[in-house]
């Protein structure tokens, strides 16, 4: 009733109760996979192409049977990034914005993820 759903920009940064299903290679629970699992791996990100989240690009590539997408500059306003401590969902511009820190809940990003980031983004 109160709680803003569907398209509202402002959702991503709410917290849901229910989070969105994350795949990956030896995931646990705050999304750190096979690949990177450092304390402050604890993101996830829905790949362009399906639409799908993925602990890392190497999980989607290993289980996803197709070849990735980035997210074009023209959408770095879609939630694409989930945050694997508070579940809280950020759009790609927020995410770039945050100083590997979580807008919603203030846990650590891995601000080696800015190296990775032509995996998932748009190079500008
Ligand atoms: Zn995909
Ligand atoms: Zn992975
Ligand atoms: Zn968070």
């Amino acid at each position: 009733m109160g709680q803003e759903r569907g398209d509202g920009q402002r959702a991503v940064l709410i917290a849901r109760p229910v989070r969105p299903v994350v795949n990956g290679v030896s995931l646990d629970a705050e999304t750190r996979c096979g690949h990177y699992h450092g304390p402050l791996d604890i993101i996830a990100i829905k790949m362009r192409c399906c639409h799908a989240y993925y602990a890392c690009r190497e999980c989607h590539d290993e289980l996803a049977g197709h070849a990735a997408k980035v997210w074009p500059v023209a959408e770095w306003d879609q939630a694409a990034i989930l945050c694997g401590a508070c579940g809280a969902e950020l759009s790609v511009q927020d995410y770039l914005g945050c100083a590997s820190r979580c807008p919603s809940c203030a846990a650590r990003f891995n601000p080696g993820c800015a190296n990775h980031h032509h995996l998932y983004f748009e190079p500008i």
